[in-house]
């Protein structure tokens, strides 16, 4: 007999369809009935539509204007002190927010931010993404990934099995850089003092690097991402995987069914299984 679907998941569910006839390809995650196919990964329609570069052969990565000697390993947060208490979490990140104020400790102070976008999500969360930067919508709304990006990361997280009230969501940087640029390292080292404690207070089982520039500032690294992706990585105590950003995807959607391995390995970790499709 088939299960009604909650009108919960029936909302998720419509969230992640959405997207992908948006994007023109079929649904994220795959279902246990579903036939078996290729290892396109969820998007397995796009590559025909452009069959050429070969989409499981990522194109070179922009080149990330970082000098090793301006790369700041970051500090190992301990981990094996005693944490927070849950209940004490969300006044924990509070009390840094306040702390920040109205920040002008680096050049994107200066450079035209409307509001500082500190991070959004469980104050408890066993997973933690991390991006870039903002951009226009975030600094508008004062919320990390609320554009078409940030829809796009909802559909991940919900082709996960969770949803976005689950986890928590931060950048390297907490202002938007002029044009969306790379942060510089003054800026994104300064920034990142920030991000390690939020990190501390949240304490996730596993955080998702989302691109190379958190990547780079998280590990310490400035590895190609191919390099960096397939792998749980040691991080100031806990563990990290590195993936897409979903800006990036958004330009290339070929490296979906890459991406989605990259979720897959997270999921693997967390012991994590996508919401199963029911019909009716
Ligand atoms: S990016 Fe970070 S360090 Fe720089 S001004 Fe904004 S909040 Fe302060």
């Amino acid at each position: 007999m088939k299960t009604p679907l909650s009108p919960e998941l029936r909302q998720q569910l419509a969230t992640l369809l959405a997207y992908c006839r948006e994007m023109g390809g079929v649904d994220f995650y795959r279902g246990e009935h579903d036939p078996p196919t290729s290892d396109a990964g969820p998007f397995p329609s796009l590559p025909q539509q452009n069959p050429t570069p070969n989409p499981l052969t990522p194109e070179p990565l922009p080149i990330m204007p970082v000098k090793s000697s301006l790369l700041v390993a970051p500090t190992a947060i301990d981990f094996s002190s005693p944490a927070i208490a849950p209940q004490a979490r969300a006044a924990a990140l509070e009390a840094i927010r306040r702390e920040i104020g109205d920040c002008t400790r680096c050049q994107l102070a200066f450079e035209g931010r409307h509001k500082i976008v500190f991070g959004d999500g469980d104050p408890n969360a066993e997973l933690l993404f991390v991006g870039e930067g903002p951009g226009a919508d975030e600094d508008e709304q004062g919320v990390p990934f609320v554009g078409r990006a940030g829809q796009l990361l909802n559909n991940m997280i919900t082709a996960m099995g969770l949803d976005r009230q689950r986890v928590y969501i931060a950048n390297i940087v907490k202002c938007r850089p002029p044009k969306n640029r790379v942060p510089d390292p003054a800026e994104a080292n300064t920034c990142t003092q920030f991000l390690l404690r939020q990190i501390g207070v949240v304490r996730p089982k596993l955080i998702v690097a989302l691109g190379a520039t958190a990547a780079t500032y998280l590990l310490g690294s400035k590895a190609a991402l191919s390099v960096l992706r397939g792998k749980v990585h040691d991080c100031m105590g806990t563990k990290l995987i590195v993936t897409y950003h979903p800006a990036y995807l958004l330009r290339d959607p070929r490296q979906k069914a890459e991406t989605w391995k990259d979720l897959q390995l997270a999921m693997k970790f967390l012991n994590l299984a996508p919401p199963k499709r029911t019909e009716g």
